[in-house]
C-alpha cells in the first residue's frame, strides 16, 4: 500500500465554509478542442466545493484510504522542519497544486527514494525539477485543460483592469471620494489596441478568441503556428520572434509554461522593446519575468501596468517588491483554482490516481515526464532541465490573518 503526499493551500482564515455563494455550477461537456473532461469512476465531493484547501482534500480521502494508503494532507511545504520534508523520506506519490507548489527539487528528490509519481492538482509542473524527475525515472503528470479557460478569463478581466484603471477607481469609491480626474488620467480604451500573447496553447488561444469581439488587433508568437484557419478566423498576425511581438503591441500577456527556454524572458534588455507604456499581464508564471526588471519598468513608465497572479517563489514573502511597485494589478495564485476549476482538477487528479493504482495508463495529454524523457504534453511544451532554483525563499512567508 502507498503512502500518498497531498500539499494544500491553508483554509480561509475564518474557517473551512459551511455555505456557499452558489448553488450549483454550470455543465460543461467537453473542452473546445474535444478532449473529455476527467472520468474517474467515482468522485466523493460536491462539485463547487472548496477542494484546493486542506480540509478540502481534493475530496480523495475516502478513495484512498478505502484503497488501503495512508493519505497525508498538509500546507506545511517549505523549510527542513515542514511536513513536506518530513514525509517525502517514504512517499509512493506527491500530489501539490501550482497555487501554493511543494517545490520538488534535486534535493528533495534524492531524499525520497520511493517517490514514484509527482502529480499536480491543476496545469504547470514547473515546482518540480523535471530533470531530477528524468532520471530518477519519476512520472510527472498534471491535469491537462482543467483550469486553461478560467486563466484566459483572468487574463481578459486583467487586462480590461489595467487599460481601464479599474482597481484605482474601485478605492476612490472604498476611499469616500468621487475623484473622477484621478481615475480616468490614466484610463483608456482597448478598442484598437495591439495586443499579443506569448504562446497561443490552451490558454493563449483561449484568450485570443476572447479578446476578438473587443475589436483589436491581435498578435501571438508560438513554437507551433496554428492551422491557417484559426489564424484566418480571428485575424492573427504571427511573429517567429517572441521579440518582434513585443515591438507591436500595446498589450502582451505570457502564456507559456516555465522551463530553462523561458525563465526570464521578460528582463532589463527585452523590456527596452516595448512600445512605451504597454502594458503586461502574466498569469503563466512569475519566473518568466526578472522580478526587479519590472519593478522598474514600472517606475521609469517603460510599462504602464502590470498584473497577473504568479510569483516567485510561491507564497511571495512580504517584502517581495510586486507587492508594492506602482500601476500593478496583482493577486496571489488564483486564477486556475475557481471553485469551478478545483472540481475538474479534483476529479482529473482522482482520474490519474486511478490509473496509476490500478496500472492502467495515464492519459497522453496529462503526461509531462514518463520513462525517463518529457512525455505527451511534456514533449511538445517543455523542454529538459530545472526551473526551481531560488525555490527555498518561500520558507520567508507568513501568514497574515
Ligand atoms: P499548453 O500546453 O496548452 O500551452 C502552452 C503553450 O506554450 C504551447 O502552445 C507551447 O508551444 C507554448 N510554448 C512553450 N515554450 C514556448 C516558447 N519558448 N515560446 C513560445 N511559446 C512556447 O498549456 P496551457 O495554455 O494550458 O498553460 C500554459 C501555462 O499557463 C502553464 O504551463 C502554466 O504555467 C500556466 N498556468 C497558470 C495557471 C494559473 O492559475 N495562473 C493555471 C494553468 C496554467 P508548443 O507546444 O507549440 O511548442
Amino acid at each position: 500500500m502507498a503512502k500518498v503526499v497531498c500539499v494544500l493551500y491553508d483554509d480561509p482564515v475564518d474557517g473551512y465554509p459551511k455555505s456557499y455563494a452558489r448553488d450549483d455550477l454550470p455543465e460543461l461537456t467537453g473542452y473546445p478542442d474535444g478532449q473529455t473532461l476527467p472520468t474517474p469512476k467515482a468522485i466523493d465531493f460536491q462539485p463547487g466545493a472548496l477542494l484546493g484547501s486542506v480540509s478540502g482534500e481534493l475530496g480523495l480521502r475516502k478513495y484512498l484510504e478505502s484503497q488501503g494508503h495512508e493519505f497525508i494532507v498538509t500546507s506545511s511545504k517549505d523549510g527542513p522542519e515542514s511536513d513536506l520534508e518530513k514525509h517525502l523520506a517514504d512517499a509512493e506519490v506527491l500530489i501539490s497544486q501550482p497555487f501554493w507548489p511543494a517545490y520538488l527539487t534535486a534535493e528533495r528528490i534524492a531524499g525520497a527514494p520511493k517517490l514514484k509519481l509527482a502529480l499536480t492538482a491543476g496545469i504547470g509542473s514547473d515546482h518540480v525539477d523535471l530533470q531530477a524527475a528524468i532520471d530518477h525515472n519519476i512520472t510527472v503528470a498534471e491535469v491537462t485543460y482543467c483550469n486553461s479557460n478560467s486563466v484566459a478569463e483572468h487574463v481578459v478581466m486583467m487586462i480590461l483592469g489595467l487599460v481601464r484603471n479599474y482597481i484605482p477607481s474601485y478605492n476612490w469609491v472604498i476611499k469616500g471620494g468621487w475623484n473622477i480626474a484621478d481615475c480616468v488620467a490614466r484610463s483608456y480604451d482597448v478598442e484598437g489596441m495591439h495586443v499579443g500573447t506569448v504562446a497561443a496553447g490552451r490558454i493563449g488561444l483561449g484568450v485570443l478568441k476572447r479578446l476578438k469581439p473587443f475589436d483589436v488587433h491581435l498578435h501571438y508568437n508560438d513554437r507551433h503556428r496554428l492551422p491557417e484557419a484559426v489564424e484566418k478566423e480571428l485575424g492573427l498576425t504571427w511573429h517567429a520572434k517572441r521579440e518582434d511581438l513585443y515591438a507591436a503591441c500595446d498589450v502582451v500577456t505570457l502564456n507559456c509554461p516555465l522551463h530553462p527556454e523561458t525563465e526570464h524572458m521578460i528582463n532589463e534588455d527585452t523590456l527596452k522593446l516595448f512600445k512605451r507604456g504597454a502594458y503586461l499581464v502574466n498569469t503563466a508564471r512569475g519566473k518568466l519575468c526578472d522580478r526587479d526588471a519590472v519593478a522598474r519598468a514600472l517606475e521609469n513608465g517603460q510599462l504602464a501596468g502590470y498584473a497577473g497572479d504568479v510569483w516567485f517563489p510561491q507564497p511571495a514573502p512580504q517584502d517581495h517588491p510586486w507587492r508594492t511597485m506602482p500601476h500593478h494589478g496583482m493577486t496571489p495564485h488564483i486564477s486556475g483554482t475557481s471553485l469551478s476549476a478545483q472540481t475538474r482538477y479534483a476529479a482529473g487528479t482522482r482520474e490519474i490516481l486511478e490509473c496509476y493504482f490500478e496500472g492502467r495508463p495515464i492519459r497522453d495529454e496529462y503526461l509531462i515526464v514518463q520513462g525517463g524523457a518529457l512525455a505527451g504534453t511534456g514533449a511538445h511544451s517543455y523542454s529538459e532541465g530545472s526551473a526551481t532554483g531560488g525555490s527555498e525563499e518561500a520558507a520567508k512567508f507568513k501568514r497574515v490573518s
